[in-house]
């Protein structure tokens, strides 16, 4: 069919998905900048350019992410982390 373009699949990794906010993070202003290299280098992001809220996305929330560390933590955002809270890396845990 016409206008269709294949799937494509990208793997994003921790390392790439860092690499990609410190670009983002480049137009900062340089205390913010700042704030957010050494949340980078602690091997977290900050919790505004993760867009991190403290309340559910629909049916999205942390608790059910797999990226969160019971009972108020994240593998990937940095500080303090609501269950109940999300952000644009929610990844869902599976069911199984
Ligand atoms: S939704 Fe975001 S902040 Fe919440 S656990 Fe997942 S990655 Fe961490």
């Amino acid at each position: 069919m016409r206008g269709h373009r294949p799937l494509r699949i990208v793997k994003i990794t921790r390392r790439s998905l860092l690499q990609s906010l410190w670009i983002a993070a480049s137009g900062m202003c340089t205390a913010g900048l700042a704030g957010f290299r050494s949340a980078v280098a602690q091997g977290r992001v900050p919790k505004a350019p993760a867009q991190y809220q403290d309340h559910p996305k629909g049916d999205q929330h942390c608790s059910r992410c797999i990226n969160f560390v019971a009972p108020s933590s994240c593998r990937i955002v940095e500080g303090e982390i609501s269950p109940d809270g999300w952000c644009q890396f929610f990844a869902a845990r599976s069911s199984g």
